[in-house]
């Protein structure tokens, strides 16, 4: 989205057609695997506050359902195309088979902006979303959950028009409800903090100490802050975060040598996450060029922002003292960066596997929403952190002894889990 030349589409294809090849997968499951399974493509019309009638295009693409009902947000985004949607279905797939959940891939969106739509014309497209596509989701078939620019809120508004189109209460047909309203506990903090659960267990396995790191992040929306925070819980510094600015319609780098405060931070954030540039300047921090983020002196670099972050161009200016990344965002690095990122031996935990927190919580959700019957915080993080645990070594122990990289061990796995189920389920 960020670049116009861009294809996020090409590039999980890309990405997927070299695990192909490796593992030799037969034609007729790469035909399969290669596209969406389907897809609908809607216009949602809405009466904005002025009178008029203003159109938006809305998606959802439904990539592969073999191991269970497919899973993945909505997004709203001014950029937002079929390409992307296609894209993230794809890796929605991957990241419920690679954290071994009894899960598919699907992803959705609307051409929009929040930025300039007031919370009533916001709950209209969300309910004419629901209403385009109602027939083609539910909670055994496609359960949708928040992305880039959608929250508890549009959730809720979703879950209510389809509650009122199918005439029954059914929580389990969307995830990242509020709390209190078939949500569940630790799912707002479930995204970065398996991020850093995979990130704990990759330093232990690099032999390095979370207290003796320093880190650079990219974004301080949801997935950023929540990774911040459980990072510097575990001792480790962060020196720069980047975020968008909305009015300079660029983004700038917040650095500060002896460490960020998270909450100071927060405090001068808006709801999409753009932190204040004057009000930062104010408070110590050196304001930079939103691109500076990635060429800091790091052990540990977070993308937690937008797809094709670490590119050709780019990806060179990344210091040589970092060891490790861990992909927050979904699609952060281009297949050219990741062939130098490869040879330069910095060890990635590949997007869907570092950000399949929370999809993971998402499940406990669902679960939870199906069964009517709630768990604690506690129960939910520790689950969590089983589940990543488990789904880090996995990749880890499989890269090691093939001696792949760790995107494409992630790859392998997540494949033959997905393709297993097409083979046994008789459809390939
Ligand atoms: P968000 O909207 O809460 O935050 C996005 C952040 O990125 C904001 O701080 C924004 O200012 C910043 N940003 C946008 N463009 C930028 C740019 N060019 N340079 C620097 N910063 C920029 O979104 P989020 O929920 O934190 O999601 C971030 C990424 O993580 C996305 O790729 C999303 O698909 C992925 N992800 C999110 C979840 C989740 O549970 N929220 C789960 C899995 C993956």
């Amino acid at each position: 989205m960020a670049d116009k030349s861009f294809n996020a589409f090409e590039m999980a294809q890309t990405q997927f057609d070299k695990v192909a090849d490796m593992i030799g997968l037969d034609q007729a499951t790469r035909d399969l695997l290669r596209n969406p399974i389907r897809e609908f493509h809607f216009s949602i019309p809405v009466r904005m506050d002025d009178g008029s009638v203003k159109v938006f295009r809305g998606f959802r693409s439904q990539h592969n359902d073999a191991r269970g009902p497919s899973k993945g947000g909505i997004r709203f985004h001014p950029q937002e195309t079929i390409d992307t949607v296609r894209a993230l279905s794809m890796w929605m797939t991957w990241k419920t088979a690679v954290a071994d959940l009894p899960l598919g891939g699907g992803k959705g969106g609307v051409i929009c902006d929040p930025h300039n739509l007031s919370l009533r014309e916001q709950e209209l497209i969300c309910r004419g979303w629901v209403r385009q596509v109602y027939k083609n989701i539910g909670p055994e078939s496609d359960v949708p959950a928040p992305d880039v620019m959608t929250n508890a809120q549009h959730m809720l508004w979703m879950l209510d028009e389809y509650e009122v189109i199918t005439g029954k209460k059914q929580p389990g047909l969307i995830t990242g409800k509020p709390v209190g309203m078939g949500g569940s506990l630790g799912r707002t903090e479930a995204t970065g903090y398996g991020v850093i659960f995979t990130v704990r267990e990759a330093l232990k396995h690099l032999d390095m100490k979370p207290e003796n790191t320093v880190a650079s992040v990219q974004g301080f929306g949801n997935v950023a802050q929540y990774a911040i925070d459980l990072y510097t819980q575990m001792g480790g510094k962060v020196i720069c975060v980047s975020s968008w600015d909305q009015n300079d319609q660029t983004s700038y780098a917040f650095k500060r040598e002896s460490g960020i405060d998270l909450q100071e931070l927060r405090d001068i954030t808006d709801r999409f996450g753009g932190i204040d540039k004057e009000k930062a300047k104010e408070k110590g921090y050196e304001v930079l060029p939103g691109d500076e983020w990635l060429s800091q002196d790091v052990d540990i670099l977070l993308p937690c922002a937008l797809e094709n972050q670490i590119t050709a161009e780019n990806v060179e200016k990344i210091s040589r003292r970092v060891k490790l990344i861990g992909e927050g965002a979904n699609g952060p690095t281009t297949p050219e960066a990741d062939k130098v990122l490869e040879r330069r031996g910095i060890f990635v935990i590949p997007d869907f596997l570092a950000n399949a927190g929370g999809v993971t919580c998402s499940y406990f959700e669902q679960v939870q929403s199906n069964m009517n019957f709630y768990w604690s915080r506690e129960e939910v993080l520790d689950k969590l952190d089983q589940k990543m645990t488990s789904a880090f070594w996995s990749v880890t122990n499989l890269s090691d002894k093939r001696k792949l990289y760790m995107r494409d061990a992630a790859y392998v796995i997540a494949i033959e889990r997905v393709a297993q189920a097409c083979h046994d389920r008789g459809w390939v």
